[in-house]
């Protein structure tokens, strides 16, 4: 299943009629909570039953409620102990699951509410359910849809591709292509930052301190939305031009504890890429990034060296290149030998053609 988070314009009535939504379904998991735990198809059954008692139920779309009973029993599985009754403010979500709803034009119709202005920058296809959500004030419409994978005879990789993710650069790979690190690390942390303190400054529930948590949260969305922008194009561009991609695993559990909010930030995108990469491309393989930064790519040279040198020299075949083309390359490498697929020591720059043909017998360099 694949979301798409879809931004919906409600006018000032259908927002009410939203709101009445959300307040119907917390009613009946708030009941839910009221009796005695029963499994989701028993309480699918109470749904019935309760409909005849309170008849305003009817008003509601009985699949939208129905998952209600899912949500209940899917808590009552992962949360511990007692599940605590929601007031109006934590319950910001109902879905319409299977049926109910359809996109027309640009209006997403959900069946007992009507249409609702959306905006579509992907046309979703496949939709298998619909989960509306409020968000800072905002609506959204969060969209599942049923992937239907292409169906190739035999995969062939025609086109692989090593890519090294780091601080400094986003991404560099091993066609020596380089992905600088996103604008918004740079230019939209210090409002972050400044909203940090305001909100840590305000006293605790007063009315600034929660003003100043509202404008922290439209900050931390604003990022977010900007980074998933960023993620989809970088992973877009990838699977357009490759078919098979190499990265180094990534061991962001212990990178992630204690250091600044932009390395936190990065650690995330990193993951998220490689997700989206995994769906978008043929084939994403991960390789071990024990050697990849020492050995040399094009000679198998040990060339250690500390995170500050950025370049990689080799005394043994005379290569100079960017520390992080190095590392690309030697992923691609070790990925086509981990998948056994002919590896190919790959040319570098126009400067290093003539250099490395000088070496090629001797190291049994080969061209396609
Ligand atoms: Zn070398």
């Amino acid at each position: 299943m694949l979301n798409y988070k879809l931004r919906l314009y409600p006018t000032k009535e259908q927002e009410l009629v939203l709101e009445q939504a959300l307040d119907g379904c917390r009613w009946v998991y708030n009941y839910f909570l009221s009796i005695p735990p029963m499994s989701e198809y028993d309480m699918n059954y109470a749904l019935t039953e309760l409909k005849e008692e309170h008849p305003w139920l009817y008003n509601y779309h009985s699949k939208m409620l129905q998952m209600v009973s899912k949500q209940v029993a899917a808590a009552r599985k992962t949360v511990k102990g007692r599940l605590s009754y929601r007031k109006n403010d934590d319950f910001n979500a109902f879905t319409y699951n299977q049926s109910g709803f359809r996109i027309e034009n640009d209006g997403l119709h959900l069946s007992k509410i009507g249409s609702i202005k959306i905006v579509l920058h992907r046309q979703p296809v496949n939709i298998k359910q619909v989960t509306v959500c409020r968000k800072n004030g905002k609506w959204y419409a969060i969209v599942g849809c049923e992937i239907l994978r292409k169906r190739y005879s035999t995969i062939v990789y025609h086109r692989p591709v090593g890519i090294d993710v780091g601080i400094a650069k986003f991404a560099h790979d091993s066609d020596n292509h380089v992905v600088e690190n996103p604008q918004f690390l740079t230019k939209m942390l210090r409002p972050v930052k400044r909203a940090h303190r305001r909100v840590s400054r305000r006293q605790v529930g007063s009315n600034n301190h929660r003003k100043a948590k509202h404008m922290l949260a439209r900050l931390y969305e604003r990022i977010n939305n900007k980074r998933r922008d960023f993620l989809h194009k970088t992973s877009a561009y990838y699977c357009s031009h490759y078919d098979l991609i190499f990265l180094e695993r990534l061991r962001v559990a212990n990178l992630t504890r204690n250091h600044k909010l932009a390395r936190k930030i990065l650690d995330a995108s990193w993951s998220t890429f490689k997700v989206m990469l995994q769906y978008k491309a043929n084939r994403v393989a991960e390789v071990e990034p024990a050697y990849s930064s020492i050995e040399c790519s094009c000679c198998g040279h040990p060339v250690p060296k500390s995170l500050a040198v950025r370049t990689h020299r080799c005394n043994s075949c005379g290569l100079v290149i960017d520390r992080d083309y190095n590392s690309a390359m030697n992923h691609l490498q070790n990925g086509l030998k981990l998948l056994r697929l002919p590896v190919e020591r790959r040319e570098v720059t126009p400067v290093e053609i003539a250099r490395q043909s000088r070496k090629q017998e001797a190291h049994g360099f080969i061209r396609a």
